[in-house]
């Protein structure tokens, strides 16, 4: 259907879920449920190394467990728009890496992270890396070039000196420079796995996504993303950022956090506490008070969520 909304939850298989993990569920499920459009869930499993298929279907079962339902997807994987696990998506990014190569952008990189990690500035403290340019052809665009055979190269995409702007749903107006934010990036990694800014671009695209709602901490990816779209000459969703939780040390949640976590959650709460919980610190509702996921549904704005990067959940 023309014009129906489309989300999607796509959470990583490397842990169970936490509270924070749960917020972005409930507001993308309340967003799509009150448009009454298509919640996609997707299983974002590209690290071979770190996923697991018992925590995808632990997600599921979490996910069931708090009335959070999906209408395609999953590990079952129903749905025009399949497979849904990233894991067996690797034909289809490969015809758009292909498509990337014809834009002379992508070049073989040959730097290790380690390497790079060396050459950063020192006041580079938030873990990001910037990219210098080391193994960039001197003149791009150019044919990109395999690496000889038994050479192990990381595949980059060049990155124009100009702001990419986009408007976030709850951050507002943003502009991002990706040669100062990033630098050249991976789109396929040494070890053959693909990289999740070539991953999700493709897979909302072709999923039929129209609003990506996430967490804050993939607010700037989004203009990398937006120049893959740009480049792969695919329509871009809406992008909704919400806030990061924190615990009460202003440290966000991680999936090695027990206390927020979904097993402790599920063994001193009842679903509506937790959703009740979510629900007031989303600015839905004007105290916690255990409510269903599906009775706030009529409630559900954008505009009550706090544009703050993080919110103390504890
Ligand atoms: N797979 C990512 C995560 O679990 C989310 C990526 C996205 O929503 O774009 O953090």
């Amino acid at each position: 259907m023309k014009n129906e909304k489309v989300g999607r939850f796509a959470p990583s298989p490397t842990g169970r879920m936490h509270l924070g993990n749960v917020f972005t569920a409930l507001l993308s499920w309340l967003s799509v449920r009150s448009a009454g459009g298509r919640w996609v869930l997707r299983i974002e499993d590209l690290d071979p190394q770190r996923s697991r298929r018992e925590y995808a279907e632990i997600i599921e079962d979490d996910l069931r467990w708090l009335g959070l339902d999906w209408d395609e997807g999953g590990l079952a994987g129903a749905g025009a728009h399949g497979p849904y696990s990233q894991s067996l998506r690797g034909e289809i990014y490969n015809e758009y890496l292909r498509r990337l190569h014809s834009t002379g952008l992508v070049y073989a990189c040959t730097c290790r992270r380690a390497d790079i990690l060396a050459t950063q500035a020192p006041h580079q403290s938030d873990g990001r890396i910037i990219y210098a340019g080391t193994c960039r052809p001197p003149v791009l665009p150019a044919p990109f070039e395999a690496p000889a055979a038994g050479v192990s190269c990381s595949e980059r995409l060049y990155v124009p000196g100009r702001a990419i702007c986009f408007t976030d749903g709850v951050f507002g107006p943003q502009s991002v420079c990706l040669d100062t934010h990033c630098g050249d990036f991976v789109v396929r990694r040494a070890d053959g796995a693909w990289a999740y800014q070539l991953a999700v671009v493709v897979d909302d695209a072709l999923m039929g996504v129209t609003e990506v709602m996430r967490g804050s901490d993939l607010l700037l990816s989004t203009a990398q993303q937006l120049y893959l779209y740009d480049l792969l000459g695919l329509e871009a969703p809406e992008f909704v950022h919400v806030p990061l939780l924190c615990n009460s040390a202003g440290v966000r949640l991680s999936k090695r956090d027990g206390a927020l976590g979904m097993a402790e959650l599920r063994a001193r709460c009842t679903p509506e506490q937790v959703i009740g919980r979510l629900a007031h610190l989303a600015g839905l509702t004007s105290d916690d008070a255990p409510v269903s996921a599906r009775e706030l549904i009529p409630v559900y704005s954008p505009q009550r969520i706090p544009p703050v990067l993080q919110l103390v959940a504890e």
